[in-house]
Formats: structure tokens, C-alpha cells, sequence
């Protein structure tokens, strides 16, 4: 191991961050941290059709979300940048003109229907798809007058037909056959690097000593190291994670339900119990330990021990993560965090009274698995917002409920002191008057007081109602 190892995190900001390269960022970010090595961000923006600012900027804001900081990168300095390829176009071409100086590339001059064309024929005569080297043996004369058409050539990389073999961290000896893998293109007709060869040039020019990614990069590796050779460039150390499944063990995607950051960061996770959770599949950690904080995760983790095969994406565990959080946060910290949930829920948080609201939020919060649920949870609290579900309904619809309910509520129209005081009273002559106890007393108060049949403490949902709410309350129920 290099005493100080160089990771990186190379995005391609063309979309919301998924939950897998949030992953991937996050082993490379425990692996610079544990070994005190250090993380470059990167950003891989060189498909200008699909490449946004706005998904840059997400991308950061992601990453700083749950949490994830980086050495060298945007918003950082660094001996190594700039850190975006749009911005080192001229290192790709200096880096062409060598492969085309040592004539180890070709301009390929097919168009896209002829190469669609090929690749149909080798499917219906069920031979692997690849470039079958139409323009690798191309004359001076030959190339001249296809360009003369007005044809714009690409660059490919002449394939050594011999095997290309590496040792992956995670995976043990990988071995792939020149022979089946076509001449590739590293620079398109448009001038743009292609990601094979841009990648190479930046983890070798930014001295990359490991590259950590997921496993559906397994054969550009093969392609990669093919050009570390022809550069004669020493390649890095690779290590490719499994990756994140669905339920049906395909790869995570849309159709399986949420998968980006933003989705999870909009539905109220907190970044502490997502980066947990994506540390924790296909677990890389010494211990069977489930919650873990970023130092705990930092200790723990090893490339080594992470896992070969994928790991299925459990939003129920999740959402126990979430909610173990949730615990442990002061009150203060997680009303700063509930703040905006509940102005989208339709509160106006400044308006109520700070000491009631916090209240009110300490009674709900062990039943809070994710923050946008607030809203609802909260509900009961409010008479404008209080509404009587059918299942409290039902349990109200029977006359031992009525008379428990009236019991209650006759107390409390004399009585007078302090709310836990005058509950426990009312509780207590509700049970004597009707001879009914347990479950059978309390549910229908429940029922009657929250129009729920589950929910916080009951004593303390009175102390928060006070008297005068709770009489009217069961006056609806039973009008
Ligand atoms: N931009 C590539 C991606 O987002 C990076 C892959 C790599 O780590 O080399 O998939």
C-alpha cells in the first residue's frame, strides 16, 4: 500500500446522485480517511449533451449533505486540477497525438448506421457485437477520400490480441481475452475524449493509487489498462465493489422505487442513518455492528472484507436506521431539522409557541421514522387538522366504548388542577364507573381524544390537548 494512498470520486453530472455512486463515494471517501490518504473529486462532464452545472452543483451539495468532504476538487485547491474534463481537453489531445505519433490508434471514419450495421450482422450470425477493424488497415489515399466525403473520423485504439489480466482487491485475479474485444474509440469525431481514455490520462496524471468503483466497470478496466500500457503508464491498484440490487437481485433502478440521495434527502432520512446504511450493505466492516457513525465506520472498514455479490436495498431497514437517529438527536437539532418539513407540510412552525411545539414534537418523536412524516403525525394536535379515522370509529361504535368515553369526559367537566393530574383522575373514575379496565378503557378514550387507534402516550397527549380541547373532543365523538 502507497504510505499515503489517492482515491477518487469521479461523477458524471448527468443526473440526480444515485444511492450506488453515493456509495461508491463513500468507500472511496472511508478508505482515504482510514488510511490517511486523500479523496479527489472529479468531474466527468465530457458528454456535453447530457452534462448539466445544475447536477454539478446537486452532485456538491449531496456529497457535503451526508457529509462526504474531498481533498482536491471544485470548490478546492489542488496540485492536480483543473478537476473537471471539460476544463483538460488540451491534456487528451497532447495524449493522442502520442498514441498517433507511436501508431497505436486509428481514424475510424463509419458512420453510425454502417457501425449499427455490423453489429446486427454479428448478432444475427450470433458472434459477439464488437468493431471488427473496418478502417484499422486504411491507405493514406483511402482515408483522404472518405474524408473528403465530409466524413469526421473518430479515434480507435489498436486492441493487442492478448490477454489482459489484473488483480482486483475485492475480486481476486480478473482476466479478459484481447480477442474478444474490438478496437475501441478513445476520441470521438466530435473531438471529445471518451471515458476509457480520459479516465486513464486523469487517475494517472493526478496520481490515483487506487481506484475504487462498482463492478459494472469490470471491462472498461480490461480497456484501461490496455491504455495505461500503451502510455507506458504504471496502472493503480483496482477494487471493484458489488452493486446495489433491487428485490428481484437486478440492479437498483427507478422501477425498484427511490434511488437517488435527493429522494431520500426530500422524504426525511438523515444523512447520519443513510451513510450508515450504505456503509452496512454488502458490509465491509470488521463487526456485525449495525450502528455506526462515520468515525466508528472509518475504523472499521476494509476494502478487502467488502462483499463479491450484490447487496439487495432494504428501504424498511432504512427506515429503522432513520429512526434510531431521529432518536438520539437533542430536541434542539431535530427541530431545526424538522423546520422545513413542517412548513411543507402546511404549518407555520413561527407561529406557534416554541415551548409547545417542542412538546409537542418530543411526544411524537419515537414513532418518527422519517422527518416528511411529521406532518401527520402531528396532526392530532391541532383541532383544525384532527380528523377521526374509520378504525377509531369503529372502536367507538360499541356501548362499553360510549360508556368509558362519557365516564371520562363526566369527570372532567368538574375537574379542576393539573393536566397529568386530572387524567389520571379521569382514567381512574372512567374505570370504576364502567367496571371496565385494560385495553377495553383505554383504547376508546384513544379513539376519542386523537381519532386514532395508535399513537403517543395517552397521558401525555391530554397534557399537550389541556382539558378544554379534550371535552370537546369528546363531545364530537359523541354528539
Ligand atoms: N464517470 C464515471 C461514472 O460515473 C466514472 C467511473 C469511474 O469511476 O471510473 O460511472
Amino acid at each position: 500500500m502507497a504510505d499515503r494512498p489517492r482515491v477518487r470520486f469521479a461523477p458524471s453530472p448527468t443526473g440526480e446522485l444515485h444511492v450506488g455512486n453515493a456509495r461508491t463515494a463513500l468507500f472511496n471517501w472511508m478508505f482515504a480517511r482510514h488510511h490517511g490518504g486523500s479523496l479527489v473529486l472529479r468531474i466527468e462532464d465530457t458528454d456535453e449533451s447530457r452534462s448539466a452545472l445544475s447536477y454539478q452543483v446537486n452532485l456538491l451539495d449531496d456529497l457535503k449533505w451526508l457529509g462526504l468532504d474531498w481533498d482536491e476538487g471544485p470548490e478546492k485547491d489542488g496540485a492536480y486540477g483543473p478537476y473537471k474534463q471539460s476544463e483538460r481537453l488540451d491534456l487528451y489531445a497532447d495524449h493522442l497525438k502520442k498514441l498517433i505519433d507511436a501508431d497505436l490508434v486509428y481514424p475510424c471514419y463509419c458512420t453510425g448506421e454502417e457501425l449499427e450495421e455490423e453489429r446486427q450482422a454479428l448478432i444475427l450470425s450470433k458472434r459477439m457485437p464488437r468493431y471488427m477493424g473496418k478502417c484499422r488497415n486504411l491507405n493514406t489515399g483511402e482515408r483522404d477520400a472518405l474524408a473528403a466525403q465530409g466524413r469526421k473520423p473518430s479515434w480507435r485504439f489498436k486492441v493487442p490480441r492478448k490477454t489482459v489480466e489484473f488483480s482486483d482487491l475485492v475480486r481476486g485475479l480478473i482476466r479478459f481475452e484481447g480477442e474478444s474485444i474490438g478496437d475501441f474509440i478513445i476520441v470521438r469525431s466530435n473531438g471529445m475524449p471518451a471515458y476509457n481514455f480520459a479516465v486513464v490520462i486523469d487517475d494517472h496524471l493526478m496520481a490515483i493509487t487506487h481506484v475504487i468503483r462498482g463492478e459494472d466497470h469490470l471491462s472498461n478496466t480490461a480497456l484501461q489498462i490496455m491504455l495505461y500500457r500503451a502510455l507506458g503508464f504504471e496502472p493503480p491498484v483496482f477494487a471493484h465493489h458489488c452493486l446495489i440490487l433491487g428485490r428481484d437481485h437486478a440492479k437498483l433502478s427507478k422501477r425498484h422505487g427511490s434511488v437517488s440521495v435527493g429522494e431520500f434527502r426530500r422524504k426525511g432520512y438523515l444523512p447520519e442513518a443513510l451513510l450508515n446504511y450504505l456503509g452496512l450493505l454488502g458490509s465491509s466492516f470488521a463487526d456485525a455492528r449495525e450502528v455506526m457513525s462515520q468515525s466508528e465506520m472509518v475504523e472499521a472498514f476494509s476494502l478487502e472484507r467488502a462483499s463479491k455479490s450484490g447487496a439487495v436495498f432494504d428501504e424498511e431497514k432504512l427506515r429503522w436506521l432513520n429512526s434510531v437517529y431521529i432518536r438520539s438527536l437533542t430536541a434542539d437539532d431535530l427541530m431545526n431539522r424538522l423546520w422545513p418539513f413542517l412548513r411543507r407540510a402546511g404549518y407555520q412552525p413561527e407561529e406557534l409557541d416554541p415551548w409547545w411545539l417542542k412538546q409537542v414534537v418530543e411526544t411524537v418523536r419515537d414513532e418518527l421514522t422519517a422527518l416528511a412524516d411529521i406532518g401527520e403525525h402531528i396532526a392530532l394536535f391541532f383541532d383544525s387538522r384532527y380528523r377521526m379515522t374509520s378504525e377509531a370509529k369503529q372502536v367507538l361504535d360499541s356501548a362499553s366504548a360510549r360508556k368509558v368515553v362519557l365516564a371520562f369526559g363526566e369527570y372532567l367537566d368538574t375537574a379542576a388542577g393539573l393536566p397529568l393530574e386530572i387524567y389520571a383522575a379521569a382514567i381512574k373514575h372512567a374505570r370504576e364507573r364502567s367496571g371496565i379496565k385494560g385495553r377495553d378503557l383505554f383504547m376508546p378514550v384513544r379513539a376519542a381524544l386523537t381519532g386514532k387507534v395508535k399513537g403517543p402516550e395517552l397521558e401525555k397527549v391530554f397534557a399537550i390537548l389541556g382539558k378544554e380541547s379534550a371535552v370537546k373532543r369528546l363531545k364530537q365523538a359523541y354528539p
